[in-house]
């Protein structure tokens, strides 16, 4: 388990992209919908997984602690 642990709601996403462009280490966008890259969930703690998160415009990505699951992003 790493630090963080992100997750993309593909039902509310909407295919912007933007997570990928951000952090294309971590997010795919193949079709209509974004999904985490294979093995990428868990991760190290990195500020731009919370740019990514803020920056969705669907509010589509959660960012929670790996440990706690309280929510760190999208930022309030
Ligand atoms: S930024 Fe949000 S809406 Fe855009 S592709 Fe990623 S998850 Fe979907």
């Amino acid at each position: 388990m790493g630090a963080w642990h992100i997750e993309v709601d593909e039902n509310v996403c909407v295919g912007s992209g933007m997570c990928a462009a951000l952090a294309p280490d971590r997010f795919v966008l193949e079709g209509p919908a974004a999904s985490v890259v294979q093995g990428a969930a868990d991760t190290d703690a990195d500020e731009v997984l919370l740019d990514v998160a803020d920056s969705c415009p669907a509010s589509a990505v959660t960012v929670t602690d790996g440990e706690s699951g309280e929510v760190l992003g999208p930022r309030p």
